[in-house]
C-alpha cells in the first residue's frame, strides 16, 4: 500500500475509536488470520460477583471474606475487587502485600499470613489441600472458585462469577464471517473457558495457561504459520500483546497492556476487533 493510504487508513480507524500505532500495526492488521481473545476483562465485563463464601475451618465465613477482602484491596485483579465489593466495610489493613500473578495474592493482616488464589497460589505458599476442599473446588466450575488460606492453612473458599460483554457474541461472529479463526485464551480453568466460549460462539479453547506461557501460546501459533492478534486487557497480557504479531489493547485496561500494543481500542466494544479488521482490510485494498 501507499504511505498515503496507510495514513488515510490510520486516520480513518481514530475516528473509529481504533487507535492505531503506526503504519506497520495497520499493515500487520490486515495480515491477521487468527484472533486471541483474553477472557477476564476483554471477552468478559471483568466486574464480577462474589456468589458464594464458603468456610473450611470453623471460622465465620464474614470472617473468611473479611481477610481474604483485606488482602484483595491491594490487588488490582478483577476477582479482588469482588472480594472487596462482597467484605466488609472497613477491613484490617494489609502488609507485606504480594501479587502471586495469575494465581492469586499474599498478604500479612492482624499478624498473620494470608493467601488467596487459585490451586497454584496455594502449592506455591506450601498450603496442603485436603480432600474436601479440593472436591469443593472443583465440584462447580461455572464460577470461578478461590481459595483463602491463613497462617498455611485454607479456611475457606470464595466463588466468583463474571458476565460476558454484550457486544462478545457479535463481534466473534463477524470476525469467523471475515475468515478468522478465533481462540480464546485464559488462566481460569477449563470448564469455565469452555462455557464461556460456546456462550459466544470461540470454537478454541486454551485454559489454566499462567501468563508467562500466555506469550509461549502465541509463539505456538505463530510457528504454525498463522498470523496471530492478540486482544488483551491486562498487566498479564503483556507479554502475550508483545508477543503477537498485532497486539490490541482495550484502552480501559492496565498500562502495561496499552504500551505493549499496537492497537488501542478506545470503546469498550469488542465489535472494534472486527471493524479494525475490516477497516485495514478495505483501505489497503483487499477483500477477503
Ligand atoms: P485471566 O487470564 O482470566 O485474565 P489471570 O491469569 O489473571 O486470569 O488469573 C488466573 C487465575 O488466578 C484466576 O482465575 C484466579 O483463580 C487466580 N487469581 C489471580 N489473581 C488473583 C487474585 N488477586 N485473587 C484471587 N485469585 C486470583
Ligand atoms: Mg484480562
Amino acid at each position: 500500500a501507499t504511505p498515503m493510504a496507510l495514513m488515510v487508513g490510520v486516520a480513518r480507524a481514530a475516528q473509529f475509536g481504533i487507535l492505531i500505532k503506526g503504519p506497520d500495526a495497520l499493515e500487520a492488521t490486515r495480515a491477521v488470520d487468527t484472533v486471541v481473545l483474553d477472557k477476564t476483562g476483554t471477552v468478559t465485563t471483568g466486574r464480577m460477583s462474589v456468589v458464594d463464601t464458603t468456610s473450611f475451618s470453623g471460622a465465620p465465613e464474614a470472617d473468611v471474606l473479611r481477610w481474604a477482602g483485606a488482602v484483595e484491596s491491594a490487588s488490582e485483579h478483577p476477582i479482588a475487587a469482588a472480594v472487596v465489593r462482597a467484605a466488609d466495610e472497613d477491613l484490617p489493613a494489609v502488609s507485606a502485600f504480594r501479587a502471586l500473578v495469575g494465581a492469586g495474592a499474599r498478604g500479612e493482616v492482624d499478624g498473620h499470613l494470608v493467601v488467596v488464589g487459585n490451586l497454584r497460589s496455594m502449592t506455591a505458599e506450601g498450603v496442603r489441600i485436603s480432600e474436601p476442599v479440593h472436591r469443593w473446588l472443583v465440584a462447580e466450575m461455572a464460577s470461578t472458585r478461590v481459595l483463602v488460606a491463613r497462617d498455611g492453612e485454607v479456611v475457606g473458599g470464595i466463588a466468583v462469577r463474571d458476565t460476558v460483554k454484550p457486544s462478545a457474541a457479535e463481534a466473534v461472529a463477524r470476525l469467523h464471517r471475515l475468515g478468522l479463526r478465533t481462540v480464546l485464551l485464559t488462566g481460569d480453568n477449563a470448564v469455565v473457558a469452555r462455557a464461556v466460549a460456546d456462550e459466544i460462539g470461540i470454537t478454541d479453547v486454551m485454559a489454566d495457561v499462567r501468563p508467562a506461557d500466555k506469550a509461549a501460546a502465541v509463539d505456538v501459533l505463530r510457528e504454525k504459520g498463522h498470523r496471530v492478534a492478540v486482544v488483551g486487557d491486562g498487566v498479564n497480557d503483556g507479554p502475550a500483546l508483545a508477543a503477537a504479531d498485532l497486539g490490541m489493547a482495550m484502552a480501559r485496561g492496565s498500562d502495561i497492556a496499552v504500551q505493549a500494543a499496537d492497537v488501542v481500542l478506545v470503546r469498550d466494544d469488542l465489535n472494534t476487533v472486527p471493524d479494525a479488521i475490516a477497516l485495514a482490510n478495505r483501505t489497503l485494498g483487499v477483500i477477503r
